[in-house]
């Protein structure tokens, strides 16, 4: 960790509650959000060389290669020297893993852990009004009248990507592809685990170790 500046990795699954806690994160501690994601999409809004490059992959549900996605990511980290950063969506590859590692040493790298059946029925439970993109969740904020949207009166609908078989493929592709990345930053010594079912739940952990780390960080700057 150098001069205060504090530089981490988030990796968990779609629908591991990845999206909530890294905005926890940010906010209370007061670090840039980077998603690789989103830099694409803003690429691709404007149209970019890069941007229309990458949309061929993205289209297909491929992932973009790498040295596209080095080429955007590392020049956003390299215009934020003076910044804390989390990092999402990147990495995706080993190649990846090992070229920001190269000239961004991670300070923690936090893996989320949700049971596959719990994401698949948190998602099974997830019904949309899609000309709004209205979500609501039979569980925790259900619709007045089932399979009706509140608002209009419309029919709620699953995204296709919401389905059980879909999610389960999407969840195995995510194992697959994660597991090189963990493995090479655990050799590395800065994996912290964080495993449940429910994101308010790991939420606390999460934040009491990034705690931690933070003042070690503070007071090695102090010395
Ligand atoms: P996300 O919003 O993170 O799911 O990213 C949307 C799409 O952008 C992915 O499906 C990939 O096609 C592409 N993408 C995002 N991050 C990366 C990355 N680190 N490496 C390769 N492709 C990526």
């Amino acid at each position: 960790m150098k001069s205060g500046l504090f530089r981490a990795v988030i990796l968990g699954a779609p629908g591991s509650g990845k999206g909530t806690i890294s905005e926890r994160i940010v906010k209370i501690f007061k670090m840039k959000h980077f998603s690789s994601g989103d830099m694409l999409r803003s690429q691709m809004s404007a149209k970019t060389a890069l941007g229309l490059h990458a949309k061929e992959f993205i289209d297909r549900g491929q992932l973009v290669p790498d040295d596209l996605i080095l080429q955007l990511v590392l020049a956003e980290l390299r215009n934020a020297q003076q910044e804390s950063w989390l990092l999402d969506g990147f990495p995706r590859t080993h190649h990846q893993a090992e070229s920001l590692w190269k000239e961004f040493p991670i300070d923690t790298v936090i893996n989320l852990n949700v049971p596959f059946e719990t994401i698949v029925d948190r998602l099974k439970a997830r019904w949309v009004h899609l000309p709004s993109g209205r979500i609501y969740n039979l569980e925790f904020n259900p619709p007045k009248e089932p399979g009706i949207d509140d608002i209009t009166g419309e029919p709620l609908a699953q995204r296709i990507d919401d389905q059980p078989e879909t999610v389960l493929t999407r969840l195995k592709i995510y194992a697959d592809t994660v597991a090189p990345i963990v493995e090479f930053f655990r050799a590395k010594g800065v994996v912290s685990d964080f495993a449940g079912k429910e994101t308010n739940v790991i939420w606390p952990n999460v934040e009491q170790n990034l705690r931690a780390l933070f003042s070690r960080s503070a007071s090695s700057v102090k010395k």
